[in-house]
C-alpha cells in the first residue's frame, strides 16, 4: 500500500510521484525512464534527489532500502508488509466497523498502480479508533499470501485517523465470476491511466467488500517506500471473484506490482471472526 502518514513522507510520496508521471510520458517514446527529463526536474524541489524505485532490477524491492535515506526502513524494518499470513493465527477481537456512504470517487495513475480517492469523508472504527479512508489502489498479484497461497489481485482500503495512524484494509481477489460491483473500477482503470484522472460517480466501497468481515490484522508496514511502520493492517479472510477480463484490465495497467513477503519476525497475527 501506498499512503503518506505523515507530512515528511507525504513530501517524499510527493516528489516519487511527480517523477512517476515524469517516468510515464517518458515511456510514450523510450522504454527507459529519464529522472533527469525538464518534466521531472520541473517537479522536484530545489536540490531534492528525486526517489525512483520499481519493482525490479537495481531499484527493485531488494533495494529500496538503499535508494533514499527515507528509505532505510525497507531494509532496517522488522515489522514489514505484506506477509504470508500462517495457518495458525491467535484469535482475538476486534470488529470493523464500516461507516462508508454513497460517494464520487477520482481515479488517477500514480505510475505503479491506479488509486481511486472519495470525494465525500468515509470511515471505519476500528477498537473505539476512527479511521477516515483515504484511497484506494491495487496490486496484482495479491502481496499477502494465505498459507502461501496467492490471489490474483488485492485491493488496499487505505485509511487515516486523526492521530495520523494508518489501517489497511486488504482485501484478495480470486479469479471467478464475473464480478459487477467492482466494474465501475475496472473500467475507471484504463481511463485514469490513458488521460491521468478518471470519474467513478455514485459507489459505496461497501459494496466492493466480500460478505464477511472477518479478518486477520497484524502489525505491519506500507509495502511501498518509504516502507513506513505502525500500519495496522486488517485483511480479510474472504476472497472477493473477479472476472478473468476485469483481472486482465487490471494487469494491462500495472502488474507484478507486489512486493515480496516479509518476515513475520516476532509478530502475532490475530484472526478474528465477526
Ligand atoms: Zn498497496
Amino acid at each position: 500500500m501506498r499512503s503518506p502518514s505523515t507530512d515528511t513522507r507525504k513530501t517524499v510520496i510527493a516528489s516519487s510521484s511527480a517523477v512517476l508521471l515524469a517516468m510515464i510520458t517518458g515511456c510514450a517514446d523510450d522504454a527507459t525512464p529519464d529522472a533527469s527529463s525538464p518534466d521531472a526536474t520541473a517537479q522536484t524541489a530545489p536540490g531534492e534527489v528525486p526517489a525512483q524505485w520499481s519493482y525490479e532490477g537495481a531499484t527493485g524491492p531488494q533495494h529500496w532500502g538503499e535508494l533514499e535515506d527515507e528509505f532505510t526502513t525497507c531494509s532496517t524494518g522488522a515489522a514489514q508488509s505484506p506477509i504470508d499470513v500462517p495457518s495458525d493465527p491467535v484469535l482475538s477481537s476486534a470488529p470493523i466497523e464500516l461507516d462508508y456512504t454513497n460517494s464520487d470517487f477520482q481515479a488517477r495513475d500514480t505510475g505503479h498502480t491506479v488509486e481511486l480517492e472519495a470525494t465525500s469523508p468515509q470511515n471505519i472504527t476500528v477498537d473505539g479508533t476512527e479511521y477516515t479512508f483515504q484511497q484506494m489502489h491495487y496490486h496484482a498479484p495479491s502481496e499477502h499470501t494465505l498459507d502461501g497461497a496467492d490471489y490474483a489481485a488485492e485491493f488496499h482500503f487505505v485509511h487515516r485517523s486523526n492521530d495520523g495512524d494508518l489501517a489497511v484494509i486488504g482485501v484478495l481477489a480470486a479469479e471467478g465470476e464475473n464480478n459487477p460491483a467492482w466494474s465501475p473500477v475496472i473500467e475507471a482503470v484504463p481511463a485514469a491511466q490513458d488521460e491521468d484522472s478518471a470519474e467513478v460517480t455514485g459507489l459505496t466501497l461497501s459494496s466492493l467488500l466480500p460478505e464477511s468481515l472477518d479478518h486477520y490484522e497484524y502489525d505491519g508496514s506500507l509495502t511501498t517506500p518509504p516502507c513506513s511502520e505502525s500500519v495496522r493492517w486488517l485483511l480479510l479472510q474472504s476472497p472477493i471473484e473477479l472476472g478473468a477480463t476485469q483481472i486482465s484490465e487490471l494487469r494491462s495497467a500495472h502488474s507484478d506490482n507486489n512486493r515480496p513477503t516479509q518476515p513475520l519476525n516476532d509478530r502475532e497475527v490475530a484472526q478474528i471472526d465477526q
